[in-house]
């Protein structure tokens, strides 16, 4: 078995202080294949002095030697791009035909960072004012395990851009990608500092990252719960917190939509990456006429995707990305038929063919109203709620009645209606006919989905300071 014994900390890789190990798991076969060190307080605390070292001389590079880190960083990332999908697969049980798309396609964004620095050169004269613009400083980034490397990207490529300096803990069950990201920062001479890679618990250092003293702001992606806390912690010491948390996105599909389209969409759209993208549709909003004939499509779409091991060509749809994960999913699918919700397809048994691994079957509910909790629970699995409504002030009342508020997506005849309708909901961002994801545009959360903003320009704004300077 592989053991990734170091850390990477002011530019190369250390031994620990801390002892102990987190074994990954590969959630398909159920087998353990690396461990990977777990930090401790010691080493978060030289992670952190490392970086707030290096911020001194990193905030006053130039713009253009900052995007030449980042487009080198870009290459060496781009060599590595099948390990890195590999990886992925293995350890968080993506199929490897999605994860060489899904999970990797988004370090073609880390490039367009470099042009971004050019956002840092940006004075405003204000009267007798120059406002300028200045990287926040020290940042602490925590992030999950459902699309690890877009996290890392998400967060590092912004604060490298603003000239800031960072410490970033992973998920424990997935940090692959950003062990291979450390490497690719020490092959390309990232100076000393600059990123440093903790590997360990959430639950062990949180904490510790989040109160630090040196630390100026916390980037964290994951549960609203964990965000919470985060945010609570984070308040005595006056941090920045960006927080990009859960949801329970609505999809609105219009009585003229064009019916298989729009569910054909929606159903693919929760069950790649099996139910575990946090912007997934999982409220499916059908209008009554139409609703008998969009379950039949839906369980149709369903089957069109096979179920199996994540190593296969053939395979869409690969396990959760944990036995734990399994569980939990398993606990709501049966708390949805406690509450009276029917299945269109989908339940409590293992898909077939798969007798070992965190597999769940995709599932598919009906009769579901919007008070139940599969309705209102962000369950993180390949479950949809199908709910009918009987007018668009109902589809919209009914999209908006969630505390979050992340994505959102609407069906409808033409673009121009649909454009009506996502103005009316409440998530900061709207899919509208099936519209792509677009790493130009920014990611964020509305109510308690979360406060920051990811990608696009809006992505870098998060690591400003703003200074006036009256002369
Ligand atoms: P999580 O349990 O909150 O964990 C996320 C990260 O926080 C992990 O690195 C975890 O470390 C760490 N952590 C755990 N306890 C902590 C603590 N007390 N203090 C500080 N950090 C702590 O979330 P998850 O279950 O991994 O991720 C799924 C969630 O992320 C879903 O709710 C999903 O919607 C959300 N998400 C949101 C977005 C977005 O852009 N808004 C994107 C993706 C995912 P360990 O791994 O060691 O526990």
């Amino acid at each position: 078995m592989k053991r990734y014994e170091k850390l990477f900390i002011n530019g190369d890789w250390v031994e620990a202080h801390g002892k102990g190990f987190t074994t990954l798991v590969n959630p398909a076969t159920e087998e353990a294949f690396a461990e990977v060190i777990n930090a401790d307080q010691d080493d978060l605390n030289r992670a952190v002095a490392a970086a707030k070292a290096a911020f001194t001389t990193w905030s006053q590079t130039t713009s253009d030697e900052r995007a030449e880190y980042i487009r080198k960083l870009q290459k060496a990332l781009e060599a590595r791009k099948e390990e890195l999908a590999v990886a992925m697969s293995q350890s968080m049980g993506c199929p490897i035909k999605w994860a060489r798309i899904i999970q990797v396609n988004c370090v073609s964004a880390f490039a367009k960072f470099a042009d971004r620095t050019k956002e840092m050169d940006v004075v405003k004269e204000v009267n007798n004012s120059l406002v300028v613009r200045e990287p926040v400083g020290v940042c602490a980034f925590i992030t999950p395990w459902n699309y690890p490397l877009y996290q890392l990207i998400g967060k590092v490529a912004p604060a490298l851009a603003a000239g800031c300096t960072m410490v970033l803990k992973p998920a424990s069950i997935t940090p692959l990608q950003d062990i291979i990201f450390a490497e690719c920062v020490k092959e390309i001479g990232l100076p000393a500092g600059v990123f440093n890679l903790i590997t360990g618990k959430g639950g062990e250092l949180g904490d510790a990252l989040v109160t630090h003293p040196d630390v100026d702001m916390v980037s964290f992606t994951g549960s609203t719960n964990t965000g919470a806390r985060i945010q609570r912690l984070a308040a005595d010491t006056i941090k920045r917190v960006c927080l990009e948390l859960g949801g329970k996105s609505p999809l609105i599909i219009t009585e003229d939509a064009p019916l298989a389209d729009a569910v054909r969409g929606g159903v693919r759209d929760v069950l790649i990456n099996s139910g575990q993208t946090c912007v997934c549709q999982t409220r499916m909003l059908v209008p009554r006429s139409r609703y008998e004939e969009a379950t039949v499509l839906a369980k149709k779409f369903v089957d069109e995707m096979p179920v199996g091991p994540t190593d296969s060509e053939e395979t869409d749809i690969g396990p959760l990305s944990s036995m734990a994960q399994r569980e939990t999913v398993l606990k709501y699918i049966q708390i949805g038929l406690d509450e009276g919700a029917k299945l269109v397809t989908g339940g409590l048994e293992r898909p077939e063919g798969c007798e070992k691994g965190a597999y769940v079957k995709p599932t598919i509910f009906r009769d579901v109203n919007n008070k139940m909790t599969i309705a209102q629970e962000e369950i993180f699995g390949p479950v949809i709620a199908m709910i009918p409504y009987d007018t668009l002030e109902e589809a919209i009342e009914i999209a908006n009645d969630s505390k979050y508020g992340l994505s959102s997506g609407v069906w409808a005849a033409n673009k121009e209606e649909g454009l009506k309708i996502a103005r009316r909901i409440r998530a900061g961002q709207c899919y509208v006919n099936g519209g792509d994801f677009n790493y130009d545009a920014p990611l964020g959360g509305y109510k308690q989905s979360g406060n920051g903003r990811e990608w696009g320009d809006f992505g870098i704004h998060e690591f400003f300071e703003i200074k006036s300077i009256q002369l």
